[in-house]
This record gives C-alpha cells, sequence and structure tokens, in this order.
C-alpha cells in the first residue's frame, strides 16, 4: 500500500489530521510533508502497525498513549498509560514558573516536583535553568520508571525517588511545584481521559482539594525561608485554595493566573 492507500483508509475511521500525524510518526516524517509522499509504498510491518494504532484511536484510545510520546515544552517525552498526558496548560505554569524564578531569586534554586508523572515539569525547569538541583518524586513506581526514561533520553541529571508527596522527602526547597491529581470524584470528564489515564493521577477526592490538603499540612517542613510555590489547579478550586494557603502561610503574596482558555488554572505563593 501507498502512503495516499493509507490515508485513505485511515481517514474513514478517524480525522484526517490524527491519520496524517500517526502515518508521519511512524516513517518518521514531518506530518505537513506526508502530502509530498503519497505515492511512495509504505512497508508492511508500518502498514500493520499503522491499521492497529488507527483502530485503537477510533475506538477513543488517547493518540498520545498510541504514539508513545507528547511534544512537551519543545521536548520529545515518552509516555505510556501508567502516566497522565501531559497538558498545554501545565506548559503555562512551567513558562509561568520560569519568569516567576527569575524574578525573585538570583542565585540558582533547588526544586522539588510533586507527583512528577512522566517529569514533564521538573525535567523541563531543570533543561531551561541549568545550575538548579532538580528532585522529582511521585507514589507510583511505575511513573518513576516513565520520568527516568525521559531524564536520560535528555541528558538531565536530576534525583528521581519513590515518595508520597512529602513522606520521604528531607530537603527544604526554594520552589516547591505541583500538579496533583484534582479532578472532584464525581465530576464529569470525557470518556477518552476517563477510560484511559490512571485514575491515580487524576482525581483528588470529593471536592479535589484532597492532595493540596497533604501538601499544605507538610509544606512549612520543606520551604527555605524565601520561596516560590507554583501549583496547577482545578478552574472551580481557587477560592477554597487560596483560603487554605492563607489559612497555612502568613505573609505571602497569592497571584492567580488563568490559562489560555481563560479559566483559572495556576496559583503562585511568595513571599510579601
Ligand atoms: N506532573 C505531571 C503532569 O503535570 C503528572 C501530574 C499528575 O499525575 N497529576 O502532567
Amino acid at each position: 500500500m501507498t502512503i495516499d492507500d493509507l490515508l485513505i483508509y485511515a481517514k474513514k475511521f478517524i480525522h484526517k489530521d490524527q491519520a496524517k500525524l500517526l502515518l508521519a510518526d511512524l516513517l518518521n516524517k514531518n506530518p505537513l510533508e506526508l502530502l509530498n509522499y503519497l505515492d511512495e509504498k509504505v512497508n508492511e510491518d508500518v502498514v500493520q502497525e499503522y491499521k492497529k494504532r488507527v483502530e485503537a484511536v477510533s475506538t477513543g484510545y488517547p493518540i498520545q498513549y498510541a504514539m508513545g510520546y507528547v511534544n512537551f515544552y519543545g521536548n520529545k517525552l515518552f509516555i505510556n498509560e501508567d502516566v497522565l498526558i501531559p497538558r498545554f496548560e501545565t506548559e503555562e505554569l512551567v513558562e509561568n514558573t520560569i519568569k516567576y524564578i527569575e524574578d525573585i531569586f538570583d542565585y540558582p534554586v533547588n526544586i522539588i516536583d510533586l507527583g512528577c508523572g512522566s517529569g514533564n515539569i521538573g525535567l523541563t525547569l531543570k533543561q531551561k535553568l541549568q545550575n538548579s538541583e532538580v528532585d522529582l518524586i511521585d507514589i507510583s513506581d511505575k511513573a518513576l520508571d516513565v520520568c527516568r526514561k525521559n531524564a536520560d533520553n535528555l541528558g538531565l541529571d536530576v534525583n528521581i525517588y519513590k515518595s508520597d508527596f512529602f513522606s520521604n522527602v528531607d530537603n527544604k526547597y526554594d520552589v516547591i511545584i505541583s500538579n496533583p491529581p484534582y479532578i472532584k470524584t464525581e465530576e464529569e470528564i470525557d470518556d477518552i481521559v476517563k477510560n484511559n489515564e490512571p485514575a491515580l493521577a487524576l482525581y483528588g477526592g470529593e471536592d479535589g482539594l484532597d492532595y493540596y490538603r497533604v501538601i499544605f499540612n507538610d509544606i512549612k517542613n520543606h520551604l527555605k525561608e524565601k520561596f516560590l510555590i507554583a501549583l496547577e489547579i482545578g478552574y472551580t478550586e481557587q477560592e477554597q485554595l487560596v483560603d487554605l494557603i492563607s489559612n497555612t502561610l502568613d505573609k505571602v503574596k497569592i497571584d492567580c493566573k488563568k490559562d489560555l482558555s481563560g479559566k483559572d488554572r495556576m496559583i503562585f505563593i511568595y513571599n510579601e
């Protein structure tokens, strides 16, 4: 079969952009250039693998898992069903955090990423802030394997270890960052998310705030005198979180920021 045949086949089942993306990936070509090679013959192994992936995606399997990687902040990150698929909003969290760090600190910082999953947050910070020291923790051994693989692929020297939030953490940090599970137990979410991504990485209890409570319960023991805390949040949770933060920490500034789609999505906390 040719590239053209395969695209015609796939478009019967999935969106044409997904059809191109999946095929380009298997052929190591740029999806935008695929149309220049329509008559090229595709070898049988690739045809079989492509059909398998097209079928998976057509039945509601996330294309990112089918491809086995995502692009996050310019890096290709390996992912599988053991980790949350990194989201665009989280790129915004990282981008803003870098700006805050550059504003607040005039020395290399140490950072911990709580609930690191694939490592998207902590690894990007390590890469962009060369002299920083970065720890990444997660409760899931399988997620830690994914994170280690990404750290190796990117050649980043970080500490990756198992911890249930602060349970195995001894250090104090300049920067604590987290995108904890924050979906409410009863919240309606898309089937593609609910049926495929790890529940452990999605749900934050009845009001979605369970893990923020865990974090703030212990956070004072892990902050240096001058600090930045950066959190991703569910868009309905801002008010309650600001209360939780003000009840835990004195004399702090709390900046709330929206994501590009206009939803309350991030909180930055730092010394007054
Ligand atoms: N830190 C990872 C991310 O932001 C995983 C988050 C999670 O599992 N809740 O995508």
